[in-house]
């Protein structure tokens, strides 16, 4: 894995225009001596050359042609947002076009919560569509609490039964509702925002196994396309392949949600060269039963040059699609919600320029031109241990400094009473935003 930390890739081109006309103010900072962290945010993609025209029209062109922008950046907030939920060993993603919201799967039952709450976060208050992909636990056990949370317009669940606990409670929460189950269809196609979504299995025969049973769905939005697999097996790969010979295009997509967890029993050769994806998630806990993800899976995707993003590692795995150009952020914290002030950091934006270890005081600088919120942002001594959280609502002036101090020493802010800073033994510091990435570190 080249990525073991939260990283954030620019979602568009007014950022890169930024970080152009704001570099000069940067210059002054990058003097500190101090390199910046390797898991700095970065800019991973080229704005296409369309954008970079329209936004210099706008600088230099009158209002006739500003009104032009605005209409195309209006075109552009319907917005995909694709999140794969990190609930451990388990799936759930979240589907978002526009102001309408689709669910597959819901994680485990002690999930619940913390399903029920991000959805929320996210403003999600109807569900159009909520797939069930199989009923195994690992699916369906947060389910009964999101049936109950929100309102769902259609639920698709393969036409199979799994006598457990989860399975019953699932059942009765549609109950309760007044649900309808609708069994899906191959071929059968919906709309979800300005994109639609197409069921490609399962096909209407008997498995042993009811991992493939798996609902198996292709979203596409603009230029991109998604294909969730469930936990489908090599089995229902090959029917998959078997019934679509003559156009297998149709499992073509830029991100491949991989079967099973990783397991070497899904991601034929052959499946994975129908799909040919960019980026493959993988939806798995860190240290699970089953040895998820399998190396071959793994070897698999590597071979193919395929970027691979893990919930394990990765947390919360956000991509972005304006239609034209795609983007993620990771996190364990990743939200979207949350995501405004870093969206609009260029590199080097903020930094620890000292660390006085016996004065007791670490400088933190703002090198942009904008203020920033650094609400739930923390500082860490590393050796030491502690944690410096600042105030929410707290915003350092752009082009300015703020000396935080700990022990006896003055500053602007008070970290705490006691001494923080190890002097016998080296003790670097670290400063993080409030997604938890890793921003600046300054090596002691
Ligand atoms: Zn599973």
């Amino acid at each position: 894995m080249k990525k073991l930390n939260p990283t954030f890739k620019f979602k568009n081109i007014s950022l890169y225009l930024f970080i152009v006309f704001t570099a000069f103010v940067l210059i002054g900072c990058t003097g500190a001596n101090q390199k910046s962290s390797e898991e700095f945010i970065g800019v991973s993609e080229k704005p296409d050359s369309v954008n970079i025209f329209n936004q210099k029209t706008a600088s230099v062109l009158g209002e006739e042609k500003e009104e032009e922008i605005v209409e195309e950046n209006q075109a552009l907030t319907q917005e995909l947002r694709v999140h794969f939920i990190d609930l451990g060993q388990a799936d759930s993603v979240l589907i978002q076009q526009g102001n309408e919201f689709m669910l597959i799967d819901g994680g485990n039952n002690e999930d619940s919560e913390l399903l029920v709450s991000y959805l929320k976060e996210q403003g999600v208050n109807h569900i159009k569509y909520l797939i069930a992909t199989h009923p195994h636990e690992d699916h369906i056990g947060g389910l009964d609490a999101v049936i109950n949370a929100f309102n769902i317009e259609k639920l698709i669940m393969p036409n199979i039964t799994h006598n457990t606990r989860t399975f019953e409670d699932l059942l009765l929460a549609v109950q309760k509702k007044n649900l309808k189950i609708t069994a899906p269809k191959v071929g059968d196609s919906y709309e979800l925002g300005e994109g639609n979504w197409t069921i490609l299995a399962p096909y209407p025969k008997e498995y042993e196994d009811l991992n493939n049973y798996s609902v198996v769905i292709s979203y596409a939005y603009g230029s991109h396309t998604f294909l969730f697999t469930g936990d489908a097996e090599k089995e229902a790969e090959f029917d998959m392949l078997k019934e679509n010979v003559a156009n297998p295009e149709i499992f073509k997509a830029d991100v491949l949600k991989v079967g099973h967890h990783g397991s070497s029993s899904s991601t034929s050769l052959e499946f994975l060269d129908a799909v040919s994806p960019s980026f493959a998630v993988i939806s798995v806990g860190a240290q699970n039963d089953y040895n998820h993800p399998h190396e071959e899976t793994i070897k698999r995707l590597q071979e193919r040059n395929i970027e691979i993003l893990r919930t394990d590692l990765n947390g919360n795995i956000i991509f972005f699609s304006d239609g034209k150009e795609l983007t993620y952020i990771t996190g364990k914290k990743a939200d979207v919600t949350k995501k405004t002030t870093i969206d609009k950091l260029p590199e080097r934006a903020i930094i620890i320029s000292h660390l006085d270890k016996k004065e007791e005081t670490v400088t933190v600088q703002n090198c942009s031109n904008q203020d920033l919120d650094l609400s739930d942002w923390y500082l860490l001594s590393v050796t030491g241990n502690q944690k410096f959280i600042f105030p929410d609502g707290y915003i350092l002036k752009a082009a300015s400094s703020v000396v935080i101090a700990s022990g006896d020493s003055k500053g602007d802010l008070h970290w705490t009473a006691k001494n923080v800073w190890n002097n016998s033994k080296s003790d670097p510091a670290e400063l993080y935003d409030n997604m938890g990435n890793l921003i600046y570190r300054w090596n002691d």
